[in-house]
């Protein structure tokens, strides 16, 4: 950890001795747009800007969904607070009145917010569902910061954050933790005690954040949504900001940045592109499903902590992109729904070579990437599993197993050895499972060309609710050589990573169907540098 100095001041900065002796930073202030809504940056010790709006007296506990950061650059985090009094009020705004409210931010070096190194304010609006994003720029490569939010005499809770390390630099050993598929009602969030434990530098979440729908009643005491499919705005914003009320899920947000991106839950099961598939949803025509998928974007925007730029536009959203730490990693979050083909239920379709998973652009935005990375491990972080499995499972053409020519397309590209390490990490299934990427899955003698570790869920099951049989099996499928391990029951997957060593740990927890579990790891698989795929290191 380094804690030195920014180097370039910015406006939103706090001034410095210096400045505050020349009252330069007196004419240091400007006003930004932020995706539409306008954030004042002011200056401590300046004149205060006018306030454009005064939210006169609003209601307590206006921080009740807590903080979260993400997406670091070695500059720069994204800080997220929402406020909503009441989070489940189901008119979907959060107990709030329909008005303007200024969020003052600060960050710091330090918990007790004594070197406060910048603040600001954001003027949230009812459009935004009075959700905070803040781009802190400014900030030293490579160092964790505090920060908080105020409204009135109301204090968030403090978050703590990260930035990445510079380019070209090598950092020390890092923490990744992968996260998926967390349905409220199927019971606590245990794992996220786990993770928290683990300190890690980075969460990503590779989907499944939310449902848009129950399986039924809540139990183990999780409270149960008078709602039924998510339909509206309001809908979304209820069902999502209850995952956020959770003290386990506000505890991981507070500790490390996370990286998100979405699978089909956060709009309606099985999606694709402009085409729903179950419930309620899959009788919508294609103006009444865009609209709902603008509505779901919405909401999800306004929970997570994801930059300014990534604000929907309708129903389309910009999710894919790219994160680098340093040398050490480049993390290229996919977006496999907004812009693949239909699923298929025909495995011969599955070769059709008009079929994408990713959208011609982003497919060859990664493509290029795959082509030119100096990255030492080279990350595609997104939600369904990548390995050919030649079980057939009622799911299956859902996966990449479904889109057959676009993965050869990158298994092709991954072949040339360009990209160093490459690394595919992945959700959806409720299961572990670890693997070794072929050129050619056809053939089991072909070369290994990167691994894969599929994270099982947080809490989902895909049927009883609740606790599951924890199990381990290694080379459980003579048929499927290529892949190395299977695990059930609730947990994450958590990766420490070095210049030399990727080692992934496949964690699980005893139980979800009380608040609070003991955790552990079924198995751990490594990578090393220069050797494609996946090593069984212990047990
Ligand atoms: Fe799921
Ligand atoms: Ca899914």
């Amino acid at each position: 950890m380094r804690a030195d100095q920014p180097k370039d001041v910015v406006e939103n900065s706090a001034p410095s001795g210096d400045e505050l002796r020349t009252g330069r930073h007196l004419t240091r202030r400007r006003f930004l747009q932020v995706g539409g809504a306008t954030a004042v940056l002011l200056v401590p010790g300046a004149q205060a800007l006018a306030t454009p709006a005064n939210p006169g007296r609003l209601p307590e506990g206006l921080f009740g969904l807590g903080v979260a950061s993400g997406d670091p650059l070695p500059d720069a985090v994204v800080i997220w607070t929402r406020l909503a009094p009441e989070p489940l009020a189901l008119d979907g705004n959060g107990g709030m009145p329909s008005r303007k409210v200024p969020v003052h931010w600060e960050v710091a070096r330090d918990e007790g917010f004594r070197q406060v190194v910048r603040r600001g304010m954001f003027l949230t609006a009812p459009d935004l569902g009075h959700s905070v994003h803040v781009d802190v720029t400014g900030l030293a490569s490579d160092s964790w910061y505090y920060y908080r939010f105020r409204v009135q005499r109301d204090i968030s809770p403090t978050g703590r954050t990260r930035t990445a390390p510079a380019e070209g630099q090598t950092p020390g050993t890092t923490t990744f933790a992968i996260a998926s598929c967390q349905r409220f009602t199927d019971g606590y969030y245990t794992a996220y005690q786990a993770m928290l434990a683990d300190d890690p530098d980075l969460v990503l979440h590779l989907g499944d954040y939310f449902y848009e729908k129950d399986n039924g009643p809540g139990d183990f005491g999780r409270q149960h949504l008078p709602i039924g499919e998510c339909r509206t705005l309001a809908d979304y914003r209820v069902r999502i900001a209850q995952i956020r009320t959770d003290p386990d899920m506000q505890a991981i947000h507070a500790a490390a940045p996370f990286a998100v991106t979405f699978d089909d839950h956060e709009v309606s099961g099985n999606w694709a592109g402009d085409i729903p598939e179950t419930g309620e949803a899959a009788d919508d025509t294609l103006e009444e499903f865009r609209a709902l998928k603008a509505a779901a974007f919405r909401s999800y925007y306004e929970h997570m902590p994801l930059r300014a730029t990534q604000r929907p536009d309708g129903y389309r959203i910009q999710m894919y992109r790219r994160l680098h730490w340093g040398t050490l990693a480049t993390i290229n979050l996919l977006d496999t729904r907004q812009y693949r083909s239909d699923q298929i239920y025909d495995d011969a379709a599955a070769w059709d070579p008009n079929r994408t998973m990713l959208g011609a652009t982003q497919q060859q935005w990664l493509l290029d990437e795959l082509s030119t990375t100096t990255a030492t491990w080279n990350v595609l972080a997104q939600q369904v599993p990548f390995l050919e499995d030649s079980v057939a499972s009622i799911n299956r053409n859902d996966k990449w197993d479904g889109y057959r020519v676009a993965r050869q397309g990158i298994l092709d590209t991954l072949a040339t050895g360009t990209a160093r390490n490459p690394i595919v990490l992945s959700g959806d299934i409720h299961a572990h499972r670890g693997g070794n990427l072929k050129a050619d899955f056809q053939d089991p003698g072909s070369a290994t060309v990167g691994a894969e570790y599929t994270g099982t869920s947080i809490t989902s099951s895909s049927g009883v609710v609740g606790d599951q049989p924890i199990t381990a099996a290694h080379n459980y499928d003579p048929d499927n050589p290529h892949l190395l391990f299977k695990g059930t029951g609730r947990g994450y997957a958590r990766f420490s990573v070095t210049p030399d060593t990727w080692t992934g740990d496949f964690r699980f927890v005893d139980t979800i169907e009380a608040p609070t579990s003991p955790a552990g790891t079924l198995a751990t698989y490594t990578a090393y540098d220069g050797e494609p795929g996946i090593t069984r290191t212990s047990p």
